[in-house]
């Protein structure tokens, strides 16, 4: 057996950094020039070498109030030293309540109650069982066949990876749900490159899930989930219109809408919540990522009204929803989740990311002319830049731009051959002045 070497390796010796399988990446290839990260604050992270890197990406869409708040860390510290963990099952601790309760009142309509996860695929997990679970207590057990969408992303679990649409992620496991369909995706260069905003064309690929009624009839179908805006499928914002006619045609069957707002939660559209910004009320919201400012994980669900009370039958001493994590509200994720939420008021992050989303808009649209860009989309703080890919060999174009960034002092995170952004809502004008100056050099120099 050969022993691998890795030179660059700023961990030790030369295969410390073995032991490690490293999530989606590649392991190889990252092992034999790794990119360690060991210090981060506001904008910034510092590179093992001592360099610093503007954080293009909000880690991975989580730290929205940009790295190691002070006031979420002391939280966090203080929970740490009180009390490490009390159990989710039969028990409880305050704050997993007044989280909760904090939560039902940021939200907008009658999404008032909340299921806590540890993470996005979790919450996923969970807000599918209630869909079904929750036709089951109405009688309607039928209902269990659940619809995503094409270049959908709900993190890796089972029922993520089957109502999502990523052929890479479905090809092994995605299979093994059966009772799922897909709507088709909704983005189109030929009708909608570089759109600002929400592009024009695209509202009546709502009208697929007509179709899928047809073939099914709506009493076997439990729910459609959709990201509102896809984040990791490389930013397919909705057309104008869309998620309004996804909603009416759901109400007409009697079919739940689950927003994912894994990445769209807190405020990266400049509202709370994307049924805030674009004004649609779903029947359940999937979040993680910024509820803990990435601090610590945790995941959620949060739930209307009519659902959560079609559980609260039966014997009081009964058990509800069988469903629930060790981790469910875990003391310490509730606390970093309190003073984020303190964090993100006190700075007004929503409301400034809305206020920075126009000269957002303009800088990022300037990348347009520029080699091999051939889309730029935005929406709030959220920026997508895709590249034609080099013939035979898609992804490599988008890659090379990533490591050259790094290399240059920028975090961008590239999916396919686009390169997505997603910063801190802290971010200040001169940051996105920088980033997009970076980034006119690093396309200009692309092959
Ligand atoms: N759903 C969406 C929309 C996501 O973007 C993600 C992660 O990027 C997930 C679910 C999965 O979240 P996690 O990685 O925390 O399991």
């Amino acid at each position: 057996v050969q022993e691998l070497t890795y030179p660059n390796s700023p961990c030790g010796s030369a295969t410390d950094m073995e032991a490690f399988w490293m999530p989606f990446t590649a392991n190889r290839q990252f092992k034999a020039n790794p990119r360690l990260f060991v210090a981060a604050k506001d904008m910034h992270y510092t590179t093992a070498d001592g360099r610093q890197v503007l954080d293009g990406t909000a880690g991975l869409w989580c730290v929205n109030a940009g790295h190691c708040r002070v006031k979420i860390a002391e939280a966090v510290s203080r929970q740490v030293n009180t009390m490490d963990y009390a159990p989710a099952f039969q028990m409880g601790h305050p704050g997993a309540f007044q989280l909760a309760d904090r939560l039902a009142k940021m939200l907008p309509g009658d999404l008032d109650h909340v299921f806590f996860a540890n993470s996005g695929s979790e919450a996923v997990e969970s807000a599918l069982k209630i869909a079904i679970a929750y036709h089951r207590a109405k009688g309607d057990g039928t209902r269990q066949r659940l619809i995503g969408r094409e270049r959908g992303y709900h993190g890796v679990n089972f029922g993520g990876i089957s109502v999502g649409g990523i052929p890479t992620v479905r090809k092994f496991f995605g299979g093994l749900l059966t009772g799922v369909d897909h709507l088709p995706h909704t983005h189109s260069l030929e009708h909608n490159a570089f759109s600002k905003g929400q592009p024009a064309w695209g509202a009546h690929l709502a009208d697929d899930l007509e179709r899928i009624v047809a073939l099914h009839d709506a009493s076997n179908i439990a729910a459609v989930i959709v990201e509102p805006v896809a984040g990791s499928t490389g930013v397919l914002i909705p057309p104008v219109g869309y998620l309004q006619r996804l909603r009416e045609i759901c109400d007409k069957y009697g079919i739940l809408l689950i927003f994912d707002e894994v990445i769209t939660g807190f405020g990266r559209l400049g509202a709370p919540f994307a049924a805030d910004y674009f004004g649609v009320l779903p029947d359940m919201i999937t979040v993680a990522k910024g509820i803990t400012n990435g601090t610590v994980p945790m995941g959620a669900v949060f739930v209307r009204k009519h659902i959560y009370d079609a559980f609260m039958h039966g014997p009081e001493n009964a058990i509800e929803l069988f469903h629930g994590y060790t981790y469910s509200g875990h003391p310490v994720a509730c606390a970093a989740a309190l003073a984020t939420l303190d964090v993100y008021e006190e700075d007004g992050l929503f409301q400034r990311a809305n206020d920075l989303s126009g000269y957002w808009q303009d800088a990022l649209h300037s990348l347009k002319g520029l080699p091999h860009v051939i889309d730029v989309r935005n929406l709030g703080l959220v920026g997508g830049i895709e590249l034609e890919s080099i013939p035979g060999r898609p992804t490599a174009r988008a890659f090379d731009v990533f490591v050259r960034a790094y290399e240059q002092g920028l975090l961008i995170r590239t999916t396919g051959d686009i390169i997505a952004l997603s910063p801190p809502l802290m971010i200040e004008k001169r940051h996105i002045d920088q980033m997009v100056s970076m980034l006119t050099d690093l396309l200009k120099a692309t092959a």
